[in-house]
């Protein structure tokens, strides 16, 4: 059996993997990836180590149940049937000989570049417990694996990319977690408690609080990673006297910001992974704590499957929230990641079952496609931070030399830069350096709008021309840019609302019991409503000034709850029993859609009459609508400084559902 999928599939995916490692080669072609086109495609990339025989379980008496065909494949026995094999193909098969040095070589070090270009890129070392993952990742002294391998190049990378004279100041940063219980604990700070996990606007994931930590050498990042490596949980099970019991990421950021105009900045972070194993806990004998850890590692990487399945059907919800660890994986796993999967495998016997179950998440994995782009944006305070000396602001001789009669002309035109020193020209810029990069932006267009009405007067912006023509590309490219975002975004929340009509109509089919608007039903106390309809605020307000509305809701007033008809003269009161709330997921889209209005359109004052909304919370809405445009759904709250995911929730509940959708609503 092949576990692969039609070869056409393949050579399409190869074409565009192939594409997409040979995109990276120059930082030029990367720009302009970043300026608005689509990102190239790459597909996850996964290479299967098997391990040899480890502490005396000799391979005489107990013959491997699973062998490797060449550097790209490996059979392994049937069980159902045992005169045929199952064969597998991968990107790279390294067997039981393999050293460190063959798969960092093989298989880690050719991403690392792309760190270099502003890009992610992670490693993930998955398998069953005792299959060779910690090996692998981080080595003995005498085995350094990959997580010290790559530190060393990545750091010799950026010592030689960043030298003075080159275009780019580089800097590298190390933070260092692990994922135990569902719970994101700092490995760099253990007084820290559970950490949240956030996206932000450009789908990127990071986590709010979490150390991060410089580093210059290897040295430095011994000093931290050794004694936060000693703070991972590890515990003694049957397979693995020091099985790991949390998965641990270790995530370095290589930040790069340009010396010279434009001065745009770029972020690549590198997420190297050792996953805990997966466990048949008949066979570890977990009891009691291990049980309960087995079970938080068998749940995560369960969603773990189940995203990779979801990404390879092209379905519309992937459940990367289901799971901490799906969700710090979103832009690995089919996003904007270059990734590794490297599948430990062990030869014994009694690992067959994990062996195959691992197999097979291994050739699902190596469908799913990602598609890395640039991270690139304009330095904050765009002039000012980067202390650079004037020479460096005029840009080199040559440059200046180069630079045609054109613009010098140009140049010679502004009446106060015309008779300016270097020094002189140079002060209003460093005036600007104080200013906030969004207004910044906006003056530029403004002065633009002003010169293609032919105004004469004054620039607005006294800065010198050739910075200024520089900072106007950069802001039409950004511009671009936000254009395609929003056209995007337009296109999966009309996606979004077609899939939920779908459902909607599909859930009303299957269950009859589901309630339409209760036009015209009269409630008894002898036989109580079981569901009812939610409406959001606005709505209800609406409602309740139109005459022709008859709409029940269920409100919860101590512990007796109220069920009343708008028009009905007097509400009916009943003792509770268990209610259950049914949402209309008409209403529920139609109530955002109003609240997604207010938020952009509404004044400050129109803000405060929703709930959860006071003043300083409606004055920073209008300021971030200002900055970044118009919220493309509710949930873009979240965004806005001051307010948390948490808040943003709980105003979702208050505005938009009323009382929880779906909950029960029993007695307390
Ligand atoms: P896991 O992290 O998957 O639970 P470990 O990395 O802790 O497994 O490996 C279990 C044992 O196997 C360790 O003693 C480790 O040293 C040994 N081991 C794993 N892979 C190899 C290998 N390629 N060569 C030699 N020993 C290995
Ligand atoms: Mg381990």
């Amino acid at each position: 059996m092949s576990a692969g999928v039609s070869t056409q599939r393949r050579r399409r995916e190869m074409a565009a993997a192939a594409a997409a490692a040979t995109s990276g080669a120059g930082r030029c072609r990367l720009s302009k990836i970043g300026a608005g086109r689509r990102p190239p495609p790459a597909r996850v990339r996964v290479a299967v180590r098997l391990r040899p025989f480890v502490d005396g379980t000799a391979g005489a008496s107990d013959p491997p149940c699973v062998r490797g065909m060449d550097s790209c494949s490996l059979e392994i026995a049937n069980w159902r049937n045992h005169q045929e094999t199952l064969k597998y193909q991968f990107d790279a098969f390294y067997g039981e000989r393999s050293t460190q040095q063959d798969i960092y070589a093989g298989s880690v070090q050719p991403i690392l570049r792309h760190l270099l270009e502003g890009q992610n890129a992670s490693v993930l070392a998955y398998g069953p417990t005792g299959a060779g993952k910690t090996h692998t990742m981080l080595g003995s002294p005498e085995q350094p694996g990959v997580i010290p391998r790559a530190l060393m190049d990545l750091l010799q990378l950026t010592r030689e990319e960043g030298a003075e004279g080159r275009p780019w100041a580089l800097s590298v940063t190390m933070s260092y977690l692990e994922i135990y219980q569902e719970k994101v604990l700092d490995l760099l700070d253990s007084t820290l408690g559970d950490l949240v996990i956030r996206e932000d606007c450009r789908g990127n994931i990071l986590i709010p609080g979490l150390t991060q930590k410089p580093i210059t050498s290897f040295a430095d990042f011994e000093r931290h990673f050794l004694p936060a490596s000693r703070n991972r949980t590890v515990g003694a099970t049957r397979l693995n006297q020091r099985s790991s019991r949390s998965h641990a990421v270790l995530l370095v950021k290589v930040d790069q910001r340009e010396r010279l105009a434009p001065f745009r900045q770029r972020e690549g972070k590198l997420y190297l992974i050792d996953l805990a194993g997966s466990e048949d806990n008949r066979r570890t004998g977990n009891k009691g704590l291990r049980l309960k850890e087995s079970g938080a590692i068998n749940a995560s990487l369960f969603v773990l499957g189940k995203v990779v399945d979801a990404l390879n059907q092209g379905l519309p919800r992937v459940p990367y929230r289901d799971s901490k660890l799906t969700r710090l994986l979103q832009d690995s796993l089919g996003g904007s990641a270059h990734s590794i999967l490297i599948a430990n495998i062990a030869p014994e016997r009694h690992f067959y079952l994990d062996t195959v179950s691992a197999l097979n998440f291994a050739a699902r994995t190596k469908e799913v496609i990602n598609r890395p782009f640039t991270n690139e944006s304009l330095q904050p305070h765009v002039l000012g931070p980067v202390k650079l000396s004037q020479k460096e602001l005029l840009g080199p001789p040559e440059a200046k030399r180069a630079r045609g009669p054109e613009e010098e002309e140009i140049g010679s035109l502004e009446p106060m830069a015309a008779s300016a020193s270097a020094s002189q020209k140079l002060s209003p810029l460093q005036k600007l350096s104080s200013m906030d990069p969004a207004m910044l932006e906006r003056l530029l267009s403004l002065d633009r709008l002003l010169a293609s009405q032919g105004s004469q007067g004054a620039p607005l912006l006294s800065t010198p021309k050739r910075e200024r023509m520089v900072l106007m590309k950069t802001v039409e490219e950004k511009d671009l840019e936000i254009e395609r975002l929003k056209m995007k975004q337009k296109e999966l929340e009309a996606k979004v609302l077609a899939q939920k009509a779908e459902d909607s109509k599909e859930k009303e089919n299957h269950c009859p019991t589901i309630l339409r608007p209760l036009l015209h039903r009269t409630v008894t106390v002898a036989k109580p409503l079981k569901k009812a309809v939610v409406m959001p605020l606005q709505l209800i307000q609406e409602q309740a000034a139109s005459p022709n509305a008859e709409i029940h809701i269920l409100k919860n007033k101590g512990r007796k709850r109220k069920l009343e008809s708008l028009d009905a003269p007097e509400p009916e009161e009943k003792a509770e029993d268990c209610w259950e709330l049914q949402i209309s997921p008409e209403l529920l889209a139609h109530g955002r859609q109003k609240i997604l209005d207010l938020l952009n359109e509404g004044s400050a004052r129109d803000l405060r009459s929703l709930q959860r909304i006071g003043p300083k919370k409606a004055q920073l809405i209008v300021g971030w609508r200002e900055l970044h445009g118009p919220f493309s759904q509710v949930e873009d709250l979240e965004r806005v400084e001051g307010i948390t995911g948490k808040q943003m929730e709980s105003f979702l509940k208050a505005n938009i559902l009323g009382l929880a959708a779906g909950q029960r609503c029993g007695p307390s």
